[in-house]
């Protein structure tokens, strides 16, 4: 059954330099890498390398056809990647010797999604399909609306977090997916613990120390796998799509969450975003 990704779609433009520019200052680059990146695609990836068929549901731009496909070629279905006029989503990311980094985000092509589509191309959707979503999209009320009408289970990563975005979304959710941060400022804005949220499963992603789960059974801590980190970069992105494609595909939370994991930890002994996710394989 597949899983329907609304999200972003942003080439990560990295520029390796001596030292961060000053404001004027004219800077020779030492390296220059282009990659797959947003959130969004790096989620698709993941629920492809997880093992599950994805379709993802964005926009890129007049300069992100090579997005597409890259997308495609990685086994997501491009389907309903929409282009459009104008620039893709960006980030264009200042990476110094000390790995002290300066980044600029350009929405893009990722807050122009025609959301009156969504209802059709859900029309395709089949019982026991999942859904997902995170903050890098225009569209996400309408999205969880028309998924909702659907009846399939609905999946949010709450980052970017942004209290306004997230808080008309919760009484639509199945499953919210958050890292320790987000977690702490969702508790802050709306005064409820991730227990008293109205979305049935929570799930805090803890960095090195694992995560946790909060469901209608209480609360149950996962430890995560013991590795030496080069690059924390999508390690949530690869968490949270190993975990909706392993409840897709059947798994119980507790070795949804083993799994998604096993996958994160892996990630993090590897440079790069999307490029990079394991495949299940490997695990
Ligand atoms: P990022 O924004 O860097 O992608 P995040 O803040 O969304 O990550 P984290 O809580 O840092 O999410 O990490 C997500 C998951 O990745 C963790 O639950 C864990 O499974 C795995 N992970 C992250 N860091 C480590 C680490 N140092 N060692 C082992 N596993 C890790």
């Amino acid at each position: 059954m597949p899983v329907w990704n609304l999200g972003s779609v942003n080439a990560d433009l990295v520029f390796q330099v001596p030292h961060l520019p000053a404001p004027g200052e004219t800077l020779a680059a030492t390296d220059f890498k282009r990659g797959l990146g947003g959130k969004g695609a790096n989620m698709s990836v993941a629920v492809a390398r997880a093992g599950s068929s994805v379709h993802h549901i964005g926009a890129v731009g007049e300069d992100g056809l090579w997005m597409k496909e890259r997308l495609s070629g990685y086994g997501v279905s491009v389907d309903h990647v929409a282009e459009l006029a104008g620039p893709s989503g960006q980030a264009v990311i200042e990476l110094d010797a000390e790995g002290e980094n300066r980044i600029i985000i350009l929405s893009g092509a990722n807050a122009r999604i025609d959301v009156f589509g969504l209802d059709e191309i859900l029309s395709e959707a089949q019982p026991g399909d999942w859904a997902i979503f995170q903050n890098e999209t225009n569209g996400l009320l309408d999205f969880a609306r028309a998924v909702k009408a659907r009846g399939l289970p609905l999946a949010h990563a709450a980052a970017p977090f942004d209290a306004e975005a997230v808080a008309p979304l919760l009484e639509h959710l199945d499953l919210l997916v958050m890292n320790e941060v987000e977690a702490a400022q969702l508790e802050a804005a709306t005064g409820m613990t991730p227990a008293a949220l109205p979305v049935a499963d929570v799930v805090i992603t803890l960095g090195a120390k694992g995560a946790l789960w909060v469901g209608a059974g209480g609360e149950q801590r996962f430890e995560a796998p013991k590795v030496t980190p080069v690059d924390t970069t999508g390690a949530g992105d690869t968490f949270t799509g190993y975990l909706v494609a392993a409840l897709e595909q059947g798994l119980d939370m507790a070795d949804a969450i083993t799994l998604a994991q096993k996958a994160a930890s892996v990630m993090v002994t590897r440079l790069g975003t999307a490029d990079v996710i394991p495949l299940r394989d490997e695990l």
